[in-house]
């Protein structure tokens, strides 16, 4: 399926230069919600698929085009799962990435290493028109543990605290290429574009 516009639900610098940066090679001229002053909509979901299709409605809604929703967030095992679902807004509506960090620290600061495994969740759904029936649903998930302090200067998020125990490094000490090669996100992605190649 060749698409000559697509346009990403989301608003987070962050996760738009991930996606625009694994979408180079396709033919498709990558936009953002903002390109369109789209209303963020609501994610009432419980879900992080829910979400990702409330998106992704709404834009496509909005701007007539085909567009991606992404949701994705931090699970942490030893929080049942939190801050899931509500990763962005952990500590309050307009938290800061470095609040965010600093209350799942807190929440942590009585697990030792050996339970503090968690991981981020990535899911993406295509809709071709905001009533397509049969939206393209994918997701990835990239496992690791939460440090006791944030190591690492890139990414954005949860990155510092988040390990990798088979690469040895923290998410923000990854390049964004080295990244996206064992990411949530670059997992999902590439199972989109596959999506996209079988897809007449
Ligand atoms: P969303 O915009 O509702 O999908 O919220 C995603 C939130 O999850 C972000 O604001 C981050 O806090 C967190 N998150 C998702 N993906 C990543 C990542 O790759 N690195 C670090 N944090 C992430």
């Amino acid at each position: 399926m060749h698409l000559d516009t697509l346009v990403l639900a989301s608003s987070n610098k962050g996760k738009l230069r991930e996606l625009k940066h694994m979408l180079e090679p396709f033919d498709t001229d990558v936009k953002s919600q903002k390109d369109f002053a789209v209303k963020p909509a609501k994610e009432t979901g419980l879900t992080f698929v829910e979400n990702a299709l409330l998106k992704a409605r709404a834009v496509s809604r909005a701007t007539k085009l085909p567009a991606l929703g992404d949701d994705s967030g931090l699970v942490v095992d030893a929080l049942k799962g939190q801050p899931g679902i509500y990763s962005a807004r952990f500590a309050g509506e307009d938290a800061t990435d470095t609040q965010n960090n600093e209350l799942l620290l807190e929440k942590l600061s009585d697990v030792p290493m050996e339970r503090r495994g968690a991981s981020f969740y990535c899911c993406l759904v295509l809709v071709r028109h905001h009533r397509d029936p049969a939206p393209i649903v994918v997701s990835g998930v990239w496992y690791g543990q939460i440090l006791e302090s944030p190591r690492g200067q890139g990414g954005f998020g949860y990155d510092p605290l988040f390990f990798d125990p088979k690469l040895k490094h923290t998410a923000a000490e990854l390049s964004i290429e080295d990244k996206s090669q064992v990411s949530h996100r670059g997992q999902a992605l590439r199972a989109l574009i596959e999506q996209l190649r079988e897809r007449p």
